[in-house]
């Protein structure tokens, strides 16, 4: 046996172990919710982590990604995407006016609309850039200062105001939750929101809570240390 054999399984077997294990506690829960095992996408947070680290979790077949940050989504996405045509990108941070063509150009998803100027600045960078990510609207569920996201009272009046005034077609709605608090009411409160307007993805739910949020409706599970580590 080789000295590279004897050493510890490392970090490629460790996220696919990983991955294992919260691709079956997804399935679980989705059972539980009487909802099909497909219902729910695992977005895995890569945020901190090196390109190697997702390059080891697309080798366990997993294709969509998180990143908060737009300029370090561009310095780990676009070679990764060369070799993995399927790969999928969300930007999921609180995203600055002045980064909103950077990060149209870089995700396939954009999580974080959350204000009429971002919304402004998205839809010309779209036209701009001839690409249309997805886009959810980060609903503030705590109405927490220091967080992005629309606040609750302005979200109803924000969800419209991107539809009618900014052309944009938001698919769903994210959320955040306190930190501390029981998550289920936020959930909830994120699932009857995007119901009433009619939005059909939900993304909520991160490494301590993302059953629950499945027991509430998410359609994405945004995943970072349980995947990854610790950061
Ligand atoms: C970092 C991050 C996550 C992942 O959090 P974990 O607790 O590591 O799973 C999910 N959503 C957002 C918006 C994040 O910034």
């Amino acid at each position: 046996m080789s000295d590279t054999e004897i050493i510890a399984p490392g970090l490629d077997a460790a996220i696919a172990a990983n991955l294992a294990r919260v691709r079956g506690t997804i399935a679980e829960a989705c059972a539980r919710a009487n909802r099909p095992a497909d219902a729910v996408t695992l977005v895995a947070v890569s945020k901190t982590h090196p390109a190697e680290a997702v390059r080891a979790a697309l080798a366990a077949g997993q294709a969509v990604f998180g990143e908060n940050r737009v300029q370090e989504a561009e310095g780990k996405f676009p070679a990764l995407r060369q070799d993995h045509p399927g790969l999928r990108l969300h930007i999921i941070g609180g995203l600055q006016t002045n980064k909103a063509r950077d990060a149209v150009r870089v995700a396939d998803c954009i999580e974080s609309l959350d204000r009429p100027r971002l919304a402004a600045a998205i839809a010309e960078a779209m036209g701009k850039e001839g690409r249309r990510p997805d886009l959810l609207v980060q609903v503030n569920t705590g109405d927490e200062p220091q967080k992005a996201g629309v606040a609750r009272a302005e979200a109803d009046d924000f969800i419209r105001a991107c539809r009618d005034e900014y052309g944009l077609a938001p698919k769903g709605l994210m959320c955040i939750p306190p930190a501390g608090e029981d998550p289920r009411p936020h959930f909830e409160y994120l699932a009857a929101l995007a119901a009433k307007h009619g939005l059909a993805v939900l993304s909520m739910g991160m490494s301590g809570d993302y059953a629950t949020a499945i027991a509430c409706g998410a359609t994405h599970v945004r995943v970072g240390t349980a995947i990854f580590g610790a950061r």
